[in-house]
């Protein structure tokens, strides 16, 4: 049976005085909420202080980004070790944003995705096709290359300890949800990328993640879909409410 986990993503968001403030209302509702796993996400300037505010409680914290150097001549850049040492569990590989803004390609999250394993950091990797590839009919091709890709040797432990996020580049941050029967298509083409990847058994127990304006208005739906695990939030994860909400929404 796989855990539903629901990840904050607060992106370029947040002040660390802010971040204090969100994550203390959190805390207030979900301190000892154990039946959906729930990450929040700050950017890393907040990260030592949301860490040392969620001691103690089952929330659990995420970085956006790592390099996959373990040190080294990389200005601007952070590791995998200095995520742990602020009692990161969690790192956001691969999003939507980092590949378009920022160029990184299924290798780059690869070799980023490797290092974070090789540091006991779970990677969520995120996957999705932009509309237009969903209008020339490649959801499929583009989904199988990114996973394939992206995930591209790793052990069946690893992939055991990995995310895989499914957030169409088309549904981030406009507003349009995919309905929870196309999003329900892709989880299900993961799991059989997974089952040729790995076998049924592993493509079974990995969690899939759906990310793109889901709200406290849609997530139940999506959810309650047989193949999704929960979310990835962006925009409604900076109002404590509606992250609340779509938490109890994966019960
Ligand atoms: C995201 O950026 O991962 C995301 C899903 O954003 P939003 O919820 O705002 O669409």
């Amino acid at each position: 049976m796989r855990k539903k986990i629901v990840a904050g993503n607060w992106k370029m968001n947040m002040t660390t005085a802010e971040a204090a403030t969100l994550v203390t209302a959190l805390k207030a509702d979900l301190a000892n909420f154990r039946e959906v796993e729930v990450v929040v996400c700050p950017p890393f300037t907040a990260l030592a202080t949301v860490s040392e505010l969620i001691q103690g409680t089952h929330l659990d914290l995420g970085a956006q980004n790592m390099h996959w150097e373990k040190n080294g001549a990389y200005t601007g850049e952070i590791c995998a070790g200095m995520l742990r040492e602020l009692y990161c569990h969690y790192v956001i590989l691969g999003h939507s944003e980092r590949r378009q803004y920022f160029g990184e390609t299924d290798a780059i999250v690869n070799r980023k995705a490797q290092a974070a394993l090789a540091s006991s950091l779970h990677p969520i990797v995120c996957v999705g096709e932009t509309l237009q590839e969903r209008e020339a009919g490649q959801v499929e091709a583009v989904i199988t290359t990114q996973v394939q890709g992206s995930l591209a040797g790793l052990s069946a432990k690893e992939m055991l300890d990995s995310v895989i996020a499914y957030e169409p580049v088309w549904a981030i941050g406009t507003g349009k949800t995919a309905s929870s029967e196309q999003a329900q298509e892709v989880h299900a083409l993961i799991r059989q990328v997974l089952t040729g990847l790995y076998d049924a058994t592993v493509a079974q127990a990995v969690r899939i993640q759906y990310g793109g304006s889901v709200k406290p208005a849609n997530a139940r739906e999506l959810f309650a879909m047989p193949d999704i695990d929960g979310g990835l939030i962006g925009g409604a994860a900076l109002d404590a409410k509606s992250f609340i909400d779509i938490v109890r929404a994966a019960v």
